[in-house]
């Protein structure tokens, strides 16, 4: 659902926003429960006309004031150096997409406290313009929004507080950690472990309360939810990010792979190379040059019975662009071609010859063996 493309609205501060489809969500949400619910139970006897035109104008000011807490965020950041890519409204609120991580626990927390501290800033000039119209002897038609807005708005900076990675809150606890012991993939890990924490204690709250009637929980169950799948995965790419940084894939291949022949046949490739050999995967050489790998699958995709009428360059996955890497390259930089479902392995190169083999488990058993155990919600 995430996937969705996002609409673009334009820039502020030279800052690109824009807007997920489902956000729509979120907002009818806001929109009908402020013009239905919260209005006329707050102000009886309002025609419902009344009603929705400020139940709309309301729910947009208060994404206004998201956007405004992102965007604090987002110029902090570029004030530190680093590059924000976006600003993006979604089902579950704002987020500011940044480049990379911030460089330093100082840079950190006050990337993480700058959102919170605009939300609280928002929620004070809201009160007093309430405050203000209020006193000026205005109806509550005008007033009645400011209020609202003010105590939303602290809510947002009080929820955003909460320890628990990767809430602003928990990034404040992260940097405060991480300057604490130097180590960023611990403070990372204790951050996101309290992220869970939290996510799993909104998701048991929150089905309580349905049990007990409270539909409007649900809700807050399903941001629960997201917050601790967002923890876990946080901290797995911390762990890649902190393992294969600056590490050379020619550090993680193995060398001078055994390769095999694209003119030979299916049937004798499986009969000399995958019965008895220790792969499941090979580079194919056609006169002399590497042309693609073939792996055990690409060889069960054609029928038995065609095998020994196939040659291995025929069915090998000859898409070099996709397959070949440079040796000096980070193991990082390549984690997520690995990580994806195929090839699975990738062609290593140097001075346009090939030097070895990455599969997709040489890399994960080096993040492994580097990685404290994922924490997991029975922990
Ligand atoms: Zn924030």
């Amino acid at each position: 659902m995430f996937n969705l493309p996002s609409f673009r609205l334009g820039r502020l501060f030279g800052i690109p926003l824009e807007i997920n489809p489902t956000w729509l969500i979120i907002f009818v949400l806001v929109a009908t429960s402020l013009s239905f619910s919260y209005f006329p139970t707050a102000y009886p006897g309002r025609s419902s006309l009344v009603n929705v035109t400020s139940g709309v104008i309301t729910a947009l000011l208060f994404f206004a004031s998201i956007i405004a807490h992102e965007l604090s965020h987002s110029l902090v950041a570029r004030t530190g150096g680093t590059k924000v890519r976006k600003v993006t409204l979604f089902v579950f609120g704002g987020v500011a997409e940044m480049e990379e991580e911030p460089a330093s626990p100082g840079k950190e927390f006050a990337v993480a406290i700058a959102g919170p501290v605009a939300s609280i800033v928002i929620a004070a000039v809201f009160f007093t313009a309430y405050l203000l119209l209020g006193f000026a002897g205005l109806p509550d038609i005008v007033w009645a929004p400011f209020q609202y807005l003010a105590v939303i708005n602290l809510a947002v900076a009080v929820f955003n507080l909460l320890p628990g990675f990767p809430l602003d809150g928990g990034r404040v606890l992260r940097s405060a950690l991480w300057a604490l012991t130097n180590d960023q993939l611990k403070a990372t890990l204790w951050a996101s472990r309290s992220g869970q924490f939290i996510g799993y204690t909104m998701v048991a709250g929150a089905v309580l309360g349905v049990l007990m009637g409270t539909l409007d929980l649900i809700w807050f169950g399903l941001i629960g939810w997201f917050i601790a799948m967002l923890a876990e995965s946080s901290y797995r790419q911390q762990v890649v990010k902190t393992t294969l940084e600056g590490v050379p894939i020619s550090s993680l291949m193995s060398s001078d792979p055994v390769i095999a022949p694209g003119s030979i046949t299916l049937d004798q490739l499986v009969e000399d190379f995958f019965l008895g050999g220790r792969h499941s995967r090979y580079p194919v050489e056609m006169d002399g040059s590497v042309v693609g790998l073939i792996s055990l699958s690409d060889v069960k995709r054609v029928p038995r019975e065609e095998w020994p009428n196939t040659q291995v360059f025929d069915v090998a996955d000859r898409d070099l662009e996709r397959l070949l890497v440079d040796a000096n390259e980070s193991a990082e930089a390549v984690f997520s071609r690995l990580a994806a479902q195929e090839p699975g392995a990738l062609l290593v190169a140097k001075d346009g010859r090939l030097v070895g083999i990455l599969t997709r488990a040489d890399v994960v058993s080096r993040v492994k063996r580097a990685s404290i155990q994922t924490p997991t919600p029975s922990d």
